[in-house]
């Protein structure tokens, strides 16, 4: 069994985007948008301002108070779309109950939706034609890339249906011309289908659901999910030791598919510049 090391190959895509910047007339901007205090978003959009500094990036980082208004928000949105400084805007999901997050989404300039979620994005990433994709699974094939597997052919399991993780990483693998199955809550036989799978992406968010023996020999495993244990642990989706027998590939929690997400966040953010330039 080897270890699919995220930290590595992140930091790697991260020298390689601050090689480039160091090359360019003007830095690529980044803007991220905090709406509120939840403790757990305000730690993700620092880690991305520092990675963002890291590389060279300009970045803004914006705070406002849970109570702004629909049209405020969207009106900020609107500022950063007409600023040239910035190449990149995010909106730190999930947004308080009174605003529509999927307007504020739709707000945002498709050539500078790093995120990869506005619905012009994932329409041109169904027809294999994006070139902002979501995140995480894009972090996820740069992983799958580095073991060197040819997916052609491939039975690979998603579970999960999200929109921003398990619909959008089905398409990444169906773009590579694998066979996919994309499995969801009322999905039967969940055990039945991973035991044929050649590769399996864990995105459901239930701590170790995916059983040891459940995995195929040989198979890659690739665990998105991010769960806390009572004793404060984080650990994945899969049962990361009982599938450590039967896998050949494996990522770990943490220090596997998350460092990806903020580094491709930034290949992004360099993808949007190049573009609108
Ligand atoms: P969501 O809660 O939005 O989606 C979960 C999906 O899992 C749904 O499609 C749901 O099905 C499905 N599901 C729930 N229970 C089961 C089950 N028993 N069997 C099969 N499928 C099931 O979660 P996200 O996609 O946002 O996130 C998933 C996990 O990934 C979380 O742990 C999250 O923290 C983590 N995450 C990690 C990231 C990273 O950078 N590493 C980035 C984003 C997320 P249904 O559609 O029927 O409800």
């Amino acid at each position: 069994m080897k270890i699919i090391d995220g930290k590595k190959i992140a930091q790697d895509l991260r020298n390689d985007i601050a090689k480039k910047v160091g090359k360019l007339d003007r830095a690529p901007g980044l803007a991220v948008i905090l709406v509120g205090d939840d403790p757990a978003s305000a730690v993700y959009v620092r880690n991305k301002d520092n990675a963002c500094k890291e590389v060279g990036f300009y970045s803004e980082k914006i705070n406002k108070p849970a109570d702004i208004t629909q049209q405020q928000l969207l009106d900020e949105i609107e500022r950063l779309n007409n600023d040239d400084k910035i190449d990149g805007i995010l909106v730190q999901l999930p947004l308080p109950a009174h605003l529509d997050a999927n307007l504020v989404i739709e707000t945002i300039s498709p050539e500078k939706d790093v995120d990869g979620f506005h619905s012009e994005n994932i329409g041109k990433l169904m027809q294999n034609k994006a070139y902002l994709r979501p995140c995480t699974p894009k972090g996820v094939m740069t992983m799958l890339a580095t073991t060197g597997i040819d997916l052609v052919g491939k039975n690979c399991v998603v579970v999960g249906a999200s929109n921003i993780v398990g619909r959008p990483m089905a398409m990444e693998l169906l773009n590579a011309r694998a066979t996919v199955t994309i499995c969801n809550s009322r999905t039967t036989d969940l055990s039945g289908k991973l035991r044929q799978a050649d590769v399996v992406v864990a995105a459901v968010g239930i701590a170790q659901m995916i059983q040891g023996d459940w995995i195929k020999p040989g198979a890659v495993v690739i665990d998105v999910g991010i769960n806390r244990l009572d004793s404060g642990k984080l650990v994945g989706d899969v049962d990361f030791d009982a599938a450590s027998v039967n896998a050949a590939w494996i990522t770990p929690v943490p220090g596997g598919v998350g460092p990806m997400t903020i580094a491709t966040l930034l290949e992004n953010t360099l993808t949007a510049f190049e573009n609108r330039k």
